[in-house]
């Protein structure tokens, strides 16, 4: 246990401030003052899971469920090239029923017609999947740990278990894909030593992007009763996830905009640098509830705004909101 660094966990006010300026400068160091604009699809809401901080849970009764087309897909990938985004990742459910003909067909066409850097966040799907979706161009697959707790993830993910799901990720590591994991801040019971203990999990497994949100109750939940993650705390961990992983990508999530609305700019500050945006079709969004009903929906729009309130560069400055890209995005 490293108690030090536990407690910077807890800081805030001027001993915060110096703790984000710390980590800005190694942000500064190796990505300068860019921002790594992706674009996230959520491609299907289905799931076989019931994870109990999910809204996107199997028993939820009250969500009308979704799954997309290729052609859907496409028009949105070509719609993240053309405004300056670098990577799409496609986010669902853990959905098996998505057959993986279907999704390697669409990786493999995004690769063709868009050369984007692919990222997946499918669910604990079979290896096999993995390698096959690894073959047909996919770059990068996101699995998070969520906790460090093995017997806090059994209660919270009832189905599935630590072990497994760290073994998925280092095959996924170990096949060739670039990996991410992280975790959400302030599950009921967790502690700040098991978060210090993640990072350092993180170091050694040797993730490429590191990402972590705070915990938002969902209402079609059974945590719908528990209070919010600590901001402060999802902040300080970004902060000592940079000092102590340096070169990886750490985005700036959408969870911090929703407990405060200068949440993700003290994300950048703290050393993230990457800004999710969210090129979901309209009629979608509201189905994709993974946190609340009122979620943050990071847009073009919204995302340039941050970019520029945060004095940081982004080559989605350069693109124009073009009549189309209002249609079928702009909330
Ligand atoms: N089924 C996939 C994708 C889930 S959604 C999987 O399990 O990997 C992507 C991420 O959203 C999850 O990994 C989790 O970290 C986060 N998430 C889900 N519900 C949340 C909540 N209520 N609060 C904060 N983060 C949440």
């Amino acid at each position: 246990m490293n108690t030090t660094l536990t407690s910077k966990l807890a800081f805030l006010g001027n001993q915060q401030e110096t703790l984000f300026s710390e980590a800005f400068k190694v942000r500064q160091k190796y990505f300068g003052t860019e921002v790594y604009p992706r674009g996230v699809i959520e491609i299907s809401n289905h799931c076989l899971l019931n994870c109990h901080y999910c809204g996107m849970r199997k028993n939820n009764s009250n969500l009308k469920r979704y799954r997309m087309q290729v052609d859907e897909i496409m028009s949105q990938a070509h719609l993240m090239a053309d405004h300056g985004v670098k990577s799409i990742m496609l986010q669902s459910g853990d959905d098996y029923q998505f057959q993986i003909s279907e999704l390697k067909n669409i990786v493999k066409t995004i690769k063709t017609e868009t050369n984007l850097h692919i990222i997946l966040c499918l669910g604990e799907r079979k290896k096999t999947d993995f390698e096959t979706l690894l073959l047909s161009g996919a770059n990068m697959y996101i699995l998070k740990l969520e906790t460090m707790n093995p017997k806090l993830f059994a209660e919270v993910r009832p189905e599935t278990t630590f072990e497994r799901r760290l073994d998925k990720l280092k095959f996924l590591k170990n096949i060739g894909f670039e990996v991410s994991s992280g975790f959400i801040i302030g599950l009921p019971g967790q502690t700040l030593d098991e978060l210090i203990d993640g990072i350092y999990l993180l170091k050694e497994l040797g993730v490429e992007n590191a990402s972590v949100s705070p915990f938002i109750p969902n209402q079609d939940s059974p945590l719908n009763n528990y209070e919010p993650g600590n901001i402060n705390i999802a902040l300080n961990m970004i902060a000592l996830m940079r000092i102590i992983l340096g070169k990886v990508n750490i985005p700036s999530v959408s969870a911090f905009s929703m407990l405060n609305d200068e949440g993700q700019l003290r994300a950048f500050e703290a050393g993230a640098n990457v800004l999710t945006i969210n090129f979901s079709p309209l009629k979608n969004l509201e189905k994709y509830l993974i946190y609340d009903k009122k979620r943050a929906i990071v847009n073009l729009e919204y995302a340039k705004m941050l970019i520029k309130n945060s004095k940081l560069d982004c080559s989605i400055l350069q693109s124009k909101i073009t009549e189309r890209l209002a249609q079928t995005t702009i909330a």
